[in-house]
């Protein structure tokens, strides 16, 4: 069961905003998805492969999906023939995967890197010394990484009620990514997404400056 009324309302909010709403639909059916689709809802995240495989085999080739979840290497090939976007690279070996998959496939994956920002030890993600060593690489390498498009930063707060903590989080990410966007890090002026806020905290994060948000149990229920 979808939730069609905070869809509409979240929709509206979030277009005024310029904010790009991603519908987490990982564990939900197939049915749920097309109905969200039906109302118009285009991008949809998942974070299993497999999941994600047999469901966009079955539903429209419109769909922009969204991988968000941490991907081995060794999976890549499984989504490059469709997938929009991946979420959370967080190892310059998983980007240069996703680059040959993307060329055998003839097509450009765009791709997020993944910032740890929460305290949690358990949460994916670069600290800012790992960022810098990855940028390092991708700039020694970067024409051999065409087909790989980084388009921003995506990052996920610790799991707490302390909305100060939360909002101090989001703020330490975007404003990682303004300066990764204004000293032009990756070379290109591509780099716009700051995807962050989940249905718990996605009020924070566009308050923090978030660009897209990955949303799920708001929409679908809890899990
Ligand atoms: C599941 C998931 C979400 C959505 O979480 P909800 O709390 O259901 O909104 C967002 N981002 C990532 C990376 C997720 O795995």
């Amino acid at each position: 069961m979808i939730n069609e009324l905070v869809w509409r309302q979240l929709k509206s909010q979030l277009d005024a905003k310029g904010v790009t709403l991603v519908a987490v639909s990982k564990t939900k059916p197939v049915a749920d998805i097309q109905a969200l689709y039906n109302l118009g809802q285009r991008d949809f995240g998942e974070n299993y492969v497999q999941e994600l495989v047999e469901k966009q085999a079955q539903l429209p080739n419109d769909i922009r999906w969204h991988f968000i979840g941490h991907l081995q290497s060794n999976k890549v090939k499984q989504i490059a023939p469709f997938v929009q976007m991946i979420h959370a690279v967080d190892s310059f070996k998983l980007l240069t995967e996703i680059n040959k998959q993307a060329v055998k496939n003839g097509r450009t994956i765009d791709v997020l890197l993944q910032m740890h920002i929460a305290d949690e030890e358990t949460k994916f993600g670069m600290s800012v010394t790992e960022m810098f060593d990855f940028m390092d690489y991708y700039r020694a390498q970067k024409d051999d990484l065409k087909q790989v498009e980084i388009r921003g930063l995506m990052g996920m707060a610790s799991f707490t009620n302390d909305e100060s903590k939360v909002e101090q989080e989001f703020l330490q990410l975007y404003n990682r990514f303004l300066v990764m966007q204004r000293t032009d890090f990756i070379g290109k002026n591509t780099f716009d997404i700051c995807s962050m806020g989940m249905s718990a905290d996605y009020a924070i994060a566009i308050h923090c400056g978030s660009t897209m948000v990955r949303i799920g149990s708001a929409l679908f229920g809890t899990r």
